[in-house]
């Protein structure tokens, strides 16, 4: 079953016992997988279910519903300020299959990149890519990129946690020890050139705890991965 491919429905496209297929998706299971009437796909709504279906004309039938057990405990939103290029690309792309929850393009003050509205379904499109690829039963939300400040004040998880290279603080991995079932965590992480002492300022007021992700300094595309890799490694349940 597990190797069965693994395509994101929209709800729209959920009509009874049949999933009406859109001609890129048809294109898809057909032309790129060489799937043909009678075979099986597994169909994911991205938000928690999967069900085994089988192709017929240009639509699907829904066979039966599948149990999916591939979530982290927790609930990972990564609040990351945009570094340059397309380096947000893998971000998305790896933190998904690491258990991301929700990702928050922010733009802090050091932040060089403006992203256009094209970018944004790009991520989205990565997003859902890297669900469906690494067996996810839901898919991250990617969020519209907000200034730093705002972003700060629009959490209201309990555990939050800004990511600085420099400093003596306690790493992340001290700080999510017995981290309860359900808890939701927030982790900022910086641009190439860092945090500002003020934006840190600010974080620490909002709630947000300071923390380490070891001696060196990682580069702004490592430092999120590292990040989630710990969260993944501590809160697989
Ligand atoms: N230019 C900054 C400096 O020299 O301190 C380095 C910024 S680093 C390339 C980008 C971001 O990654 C930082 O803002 C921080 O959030 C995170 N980061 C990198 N290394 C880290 C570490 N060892 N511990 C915690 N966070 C780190």
């Amino acid at each position: 079953m597990s190797q069965l491919q693994r395509i994101a429905i929209a709800p729209s496209q959920f009509q009874q016992e049949l999933i009406l297929l859109t001609s890129q998706q048809l294109h898809y299971l057909r032309r790129v997988l060489r799937l043909g009437d009678g075979d099986r796909f597994i169909a994911m709504d991205g938000m928690g279910k999967w069900w085994l279906a089988q192709l017929a004309g240009e639509q699907a039938r829904v066979l039966e519903p599948l149990v999916v057990e591939t979530e982290l405990g927790v609930a990972i939103t990564l609040m990351v300020a945009l570094p340059k290029g397309n380096a947000f690309d893998d971000i998305v792309r790896f933190c998904t299959e690491l258990g991301v929850t929700c990702i928050a393009p922010v733009l802090s003050d050091r932040t060089l990149l403006k992203p256009s509205p094209q970018k944004v379904e790009r991520w989205r499109r990565i997003a859902q890519e890297a669900a469906e690829q690494s067996e996810r039963a839901f898919i991250p939300t990617v969020l519209e990129p907000v200034s730093f400040n705002t972003a700060l004040t629009s959490s209201s998880a309990t555990h939050r946690f800004i990511c600085e290279g420099r400093g003596n603080y306690p790493h992340l991995k001290d700080m999510i020890q017995g981290l309860s079932v359900n808890s939701e965590v927030v982790i900022a992480t910086g641009p190439e050139g860092g945090w500002t002492q003020k934006e840190l300022e600010c974080a620490i007021a909002a709630g947000f705890e300071p923390v380490s992700l070891g001696h060196r300094i990682l580069r702004a595309v490592t430092a999120p991965i590292v990040a989630l890799s710990l969260l993944s490694a501590i809160c697989e349940v």
